[in-house]
């Protein structure tokens, strides 16, 4: 089948968001770029996006709506365009500055290591944002799951994940290993494959400044910076380093750090500010295990944020009802932390959760917190009344077991019954 070429036609109706100096300017009919994603995306999608359009009519009436512009990207736009990611949808996303995406399938070989990767260095999204609370209802590991309700900041474009290293053997590493032996002294065995860790100084503030901030607008309690500088100085160390200095430079007024707390305030937080601590990234595990509440927002380098988001979600029941966001300086673009799960595809089985909740964050980015708030209560209210699909189904006794359209269903009739 010859290949068609791709055109895209942004919705007749609804308004570009602009980026301002103070921030976004959200029309009240935003056209919000949509990528529906491979396998289970569509029918995830489908789920979320009617949830969101009835919590944005339960909180403002008429007066606002979301102006959907499908793009495509993944297996169904290579089979279509010829391309996975098609600059037209990249285009799209940087255009319209926000945008919501169902789960993408990773291509096991050729040009890119993942799409997302892919997406998020392009628009450079460096900051992988990550929520984790627990909904009442879901299944647990853990005695006590409310305990835990954490968002964390991730820095998404550095550290081990930059890409930069070498395979065994290949030249590339033996030079390497020859100027780290010649001009540095240092012997690593020639049977060595090469990985760099770059952290960077603006990298590392401009995440943390981003954590900050969230924690300012969301009347968050505390900040950590997690790290791992006790054994890497230079790179971890110098996170946590910085992240104190953007804290102490640029956020004098609103927060103080954990020693000064001890120091001059006798162990007692003053009112109205925001702590700032650091916790080494193998106790943050045990940490969050143990004393869940007294963390609040984190905010870390790419690897530790990686094992630690996954740890965390596991905490409050799985991937399945996990959401993150993937923001930059003003470009967002939200998604469920779960795969394509391809042998669920178009089977309208799966939980539509994760990719409802990364509705929630996208409306909350929005500033449009109304509609984030029922949405989240209305999800809240379903799955708390057992009517679940049936990955949760199989483990909650008494749960009625739906499909994934009865359980948007249900959330949009849950909304319907509160809001208006
Ligand atoms: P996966 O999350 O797709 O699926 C693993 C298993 O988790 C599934 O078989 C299913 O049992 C369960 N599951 C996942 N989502 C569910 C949901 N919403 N409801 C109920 N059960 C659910 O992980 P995978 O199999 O490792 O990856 C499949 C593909 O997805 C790969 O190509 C992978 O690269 C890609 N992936 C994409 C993203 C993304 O787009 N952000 C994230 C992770 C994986």
């Amino acid at each position: 089948m010859p290949l068609e070429r791709l055109v895209l036609r942004p919705p007749e109706t609804g308004h570009k968001i602009l980026i301002a100096e103070s921030g976004l300017r959200v029309p009240d009919d935003p056209i919000i770029p949509l990528i529906e994603g491979d396998g289970i995306g569509p029918d995830v999608v489908r789920a979320a996006r009617s949830a969101i359009d009835a919590a944005v009519a339960s909180a403002f009436g008429g007066r606002r709506r979301i102006a959907w512009y499908p793009v495509p990207a993944g297996e169904r736009a290579m089979f279509q365009y010829g391309d996975m990611l098609p600059e037209a949808t990249l285009g799209a996303i940087r255009e319209y500055v926000v945008g919501l995406k169902g789960p993408l399938t990773t291509p096991v070989s050729g040009g890119f290591r993942s799409l997302n990767v892919a997406l998020r260095k392009t628009l450079d999204l460096y900051a992988n944002v990550r929520p984790v609370y627990w909904i009442p209802g879901v299944p647990s590991p853990v005695t006590h799951p409310e305990r835990l309700d954490i968002v964390i900041f991730r820095e998404g474009t550095e550290d081990v994940y930059a890409g930069i290293e070498w395979e065994k053997g290949t030249a590339e590493a033996r030079r390497m290993i020859e100027i780290l032996d010649k001009e540095f002294h240092t012997r690593v065995r020639a049977d060595s494959g090469i990985g760099v860790k770059p952290i960077s100084e603006t990298g590392s503030k401009r995440l943390v400044r981003k954590a900050i901030r969230y924690a300012i607008d969301n009347g968050r309690k505390s900040v950590t910076l997690v790290h791992k500088g006790n054994i890497m100085k230079y790179t971890e160390g110098a996170f946590r380093t910085w992240g104190y200095e953007v804290a102490k430079i640029e956020f004098r007024e609103s927060t103080i750090p954990w020693d000064d707390v001890v120091k001059s305030h006798g162990g007692k937080i003053p009112d109205g500010k925001i702590v700032i601590k650091d916790v080494i990234a193998d106790n943050m595990f045990q940490q969050l295990l143990l004393r869940p509440e007294e963390y609040d927002v984190l905010a870390t380098t790419n690897l530790n944020g990686d094992y630690l988001s996954d740890a965390a979600a596991a905490q409050i029941g799985g991937l399945g009802v996990a959401a993150g966001g993937n923001i930059g300086d003003a470009h967002a673009l939200f998604e469920p932390v779960h795969g394509s799960a391809p042998k669920y595809a178009e089977m309208d089985k799966v939980n539509p959760t994760a990719e409802m909740l990364a509705g929630v964050m996208m409306l909350e980015y929005l500033g449009w917190r109304e509609a984030a708030v029922r949405l989240r209560s209305a999800v809240k209210s379903v799955v708390g009344s057992k009517v679940v699909t049936y990955d949760l189904a199989r483990l909650m006794p008494g749960a009625k077991e739906v499909r994934t359209s009865a359980f948007a269903r249900a959330v949009v009739d849950a909304m319907d019954g509160a809001g208006r």
